[in-house]
């Protein structure tokens, strides 16, 4: 058995999903996940925010949303000689009911002038919800014998909205009595979203769908997972910004989980944990192109030339924390940290003196409140407008020409922090952002030109 997850492109409209549902027809006995429609998320999260305070411009946005699923499913019934009035009505009044639940959602937002990570997060699992449901409803107009499994039901988690962790256990049981009650079926089921033990919707971060199709296939030791998407596998650079970037054969687990922690927004970063622990190879393959072998992530390293892979991040801010004592003890180390815990802010690169601490991080609501928090251990220096360039899977036998030619290829005077570690082959360098995108180019020419 395999877990088929297809991306919020593979959902994009009616000729993607029968890509899709041709794709599918060729596995015998998948589990298949499924993201929302294409920027629907970000819709769904803008729809929010506007409820906040212009009721009827969030009506008419989530209006939008509403007419987009319509079209699909009138446009692939279109297409589909002998399906029945019945499924379009069922489809139809599916959107309908989700969309009811999205306005008292938004009535809600509007009359407490409040959205908290809760409402957010049971706003944007009506992505999946309508996705899904009606992704089966056209599978069986298709002639595939598809079932629709609610992610509530399955995906069990704890209540930290937005980022929920998943009590593998349940879903463990859970995967699998599903498969059980539906033998000979294809179930389908939204990524992204579960429920914490209190029945409150909950969302795994975003991107989350990658992690829902991991957790399954690790809960059912399928013998592979594949994700995929509208690129041939996990490229040297993102393909977007480097046109001559090429896909990459095979990666180890730790490698693709660096790429995706370091910004390759092609794999949510927690999606090989659960693949890893229970070595079940992914597969990052493109349903535009599906003869493409794609990437193969696995427990096998393979040596590859100087370096695996390179990614980046434009969006950073390096804080300086820098202890009033003018030795740098643990406490003051550890305190740091336990800030930057309670706050979920992960640290991208760390460097340290004698008696200060540097930490590029992400850019995230959250920081404001943490540097309150950090004052009380020292002065903190807030440096904005950063960017992160890392090169996974560097060839350790070179490291030294390699980091040499790196900050040839970019102005060494604008790089704030560097970080590499030899036993990991990782090399990580903050500089201004607006220099982010000319040395990328410059170093994947130089490495993979
Ligand atoms: P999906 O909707 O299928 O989840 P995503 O947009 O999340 O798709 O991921 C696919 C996109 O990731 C690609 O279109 C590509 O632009 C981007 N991407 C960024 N970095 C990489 C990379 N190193 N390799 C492949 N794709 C990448
Ligand atoms: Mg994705």
């Amino acid at each position: 058995m395999r877990v088929l997850k297809f991306g919020g492109t593979s959902m994009g409209d009616e000729s993607t999903w029968r890509k899709v549902l041709d794709i599918i027809r060729n596995y015998e006995q998948p589990f298949v996940i499924v993201s929302a429609t294409a920027r629907t998320t970000r819709q769904l999260w803008a729809v929010a925010e506007q409820a906040l305070h212009d009721r009827q411009e969030a009506a008419k946005s989530a209006g939008k949303i509403r007419e987009r699923h319509e079209n699909i499913i009138t446009n692939f019934l279109k297409n589909v000689p002998d399906s029945s009035q019945t499924i379009a009505n069922d489809c139809l009044s599916w959107i309908e009911e989700k969309t009811q639940k999205l306005e008292s959602y938004l009535d809600q937002i509007y009359e407490q002038k409040e959205l908290n990570p809760q409402t957010k997060d049971a706003v944007a699992a009506i992505g999946e919800q309508l996705s899904s449901y009606l992704f089966v409803k056209c599978g069986e107009v298709y002639g595939l014998p598809a079932v629709w499994i609610d992610a509530a039901d399955v995906i069990r988690t704890d209540s930290d909205f937005g980022q929920a962790a998943p009590d593998t256990d349940f879903i463990n049981k859970k995967a699998t009595s599903v498969l059980d009650m539906n033998a000979g079926r294809i179930p389908v089921m939204g990524g992204y979203y579960g429920q914490d033990a209190d029945g409150n919707t909950t969302t795994l971060g975003f991107e989350g769908s990658d992690y829902s199709a991991s957790l399954i296939g690790a809960a059912l030791s399928v013998e592979a997972i594949e994700i995929w998407t509208d690129v041939s596998g996990i490229y040297t650079c993102d393909p977007r910004v480097i046109a001559d970037a090429r896909p990459i054969a095979e990666l180890s687990f730790q490698e693709a989980t660096e790429l995706a922690y370091f910004g390759a927004k092609v794999l949510h970063p927690s999606t090989t944990k659960p693949a890893s622990q229970k070595q079940i190879p992914v597969w990052v393959k493109n349903i535009f192109e599906p003869d493409q072998p794609g990437t193969r992530i696995s427990h096998e390293t393979h040596p590859g030339g100087r370096v695996k892979a390179m990614t980046f991040k434009e969006n950073c801010v390096v804080i300086t924390i820098t202890s009033q004592n003018t030795v740098m003890g643990y406490e003051f180390l550890a305190g740091v940290f336990e800030i930057l815990r309670w706050h979920h802010l992960p640290v991208d690169v760390v460097t340290t003196t004698e008696a200060s601490v540097s930490i590029a991080i992400e850019k995230n609501n959250g920081i404001n409140k943490a540097i309150e928090q950090l004052e009380t251990y020292g002065t903190v220096d807030l440096k904005p407008g950063q960017g992160i360039i890392s090169l996974v899977g560097c060839n350790t036998n070179n490291a030294q020409l390699l980091v040499t030619n790196v900050l040839k290829d970019i102005n060494s005077a604008s790089v704030n922090l560097i970080s590499f570690s030899q036993s990991k082959g990782n090399l990580n360098v903050v500089l201004d952002k607006e220099l982010v995108i000319p040395s990328v180019r410059a170093i994947h020419k130089r490495i993979f030109g």
